[in-house]
């Protein structure tokens, strides 16, 4: 690999596979993207415990790469017994890393959380990071949201519960994605003025589908600017539409590059080619056979 100094590192995020065939060409995607020697790779958990086990699976399918493997779980709904027993048995596994996040609210209101009283469960993630890191010496990542997080009923309510997970011991925190640099560059700023000192990570999206995109960030709260729908409402075909996808990518990940972000986190939605020509144009090579 040939890599300026100042390039920054990344990391890319993976989904369990709902099928055999995802999963087959999910190893293909992660064997391409390891090549571009990541700093690490990460494993999303389903809502609730939902895809435990293909998490699992998933990390251990991917330790064949032989780069460094992080696993996303939540707190809400899981007894911290059941926390200790899972994250024992990913520490036995060989993860080191964990993405330690709430998770979100379940719609129907079925939800063990929060019970100020019952401590067998845990109330933040705050209190999830410091349970984690007693537990086993795991680093430990947050998520931060530069939009706000849609349950915050302020900026700073958020700013001052990022500071809490900050202050309990993680490493970094990853952000929500977002498409205009300015708001990442402006939430480094509150979060400097907030007194948070711990690394900021943007989490960019590559747009593999830019409706069903539209739908998610609507649910997630983060603003697709005109400018974006303007580029796609004129695409004709899925090939115009990659194209502008990747240009676009390049362009955020770059202009990041160029004002000193030293990390960036791909949500590569278990697909290769718009991130990797991402990476590319940062200056990453595959390694040589
Ligand atoms: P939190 O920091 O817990 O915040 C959630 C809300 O609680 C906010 O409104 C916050 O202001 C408030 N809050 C937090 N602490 C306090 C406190 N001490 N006092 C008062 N208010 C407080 N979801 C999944 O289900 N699986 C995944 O694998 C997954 N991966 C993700 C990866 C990243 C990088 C990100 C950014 C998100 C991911 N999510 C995932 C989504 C995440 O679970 C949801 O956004 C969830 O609603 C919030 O989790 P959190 O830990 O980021 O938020």
């Amino acid at each position: 690999m040939s890599l300026s100094d100042k390039a920054p590192s990344i990391s890319f995020e993976f989904f369990p596979p709902k099928s055999e065939k995802a999963a087959a060409a999910l190893l293909d995607t992660t064997a391409a993207l390891a090549e571009l020697s990541p700093k690490y790779m990460t494993v999303t958990y389903g809502a609730g415990g939902s895809t435990q086990d293909g998490t699992v699976d998933t990390l251990k399918r991917m330790m064949e790469h032989d780069i460094p493997l992080a696993a996303h779980l939540t707190f809400i709904n899981s007894r911290k017994e059941e926390l200790k027993a899972y994250t024992d048995g990913l520490w036995d596994m060989g993860v080191r890393h964990i993405i330690a996040l709430r998770g979100d609210m379940p719609s129907d209101g079925d939800v063990n959380w929060p019970l100020e009283t019952d401590d067998d469960y845990f109330q933040y993630t705050s209190d999830f990071v410091e349970g984690l890191k007693s537990w086993n010496d795991f680093e430990i990542s947050v998520g931060c949201y530069p939009e706000k997080h849609p349950d915050a009923p302020s900026m700073d309510a958020d700013l001052k519960a990022l500071k809490l997970k900050c202050d309990a011991g993680a490493d970094r925190a990853i952000t929500q994605f977002f498409f205009d640099n300015d708001v990442f560059y402006r939430f480094v700023d509150e979060c400097a003025a907030a007194g948070i000192n711990t690394p900021l990570c943007p989490g960019l999206l590559p747009i593999h589908d830019f409706k069903s995109m539209c739908k998610f960030a609507k649910r997630c709260q983060a603003q697709v600017p005109d400018w974006l729908h303007e580029r796609f409402g004129a695409v004709e075909n899925a090939e115009e539409a990659e194209k502008i996808a990747t240009d676009l990518l390049v362009m955020q990940a770059q202009d990041l590059a160029k004002n000193g972000v030293e990390h960036m986190h791909f949500y590569t939605l278990n697909k290769s080619a718009i991130t990797a020509e991402a990476c590319e144009a940062l200056g990453y090579k595959a390694k040589a056979a």
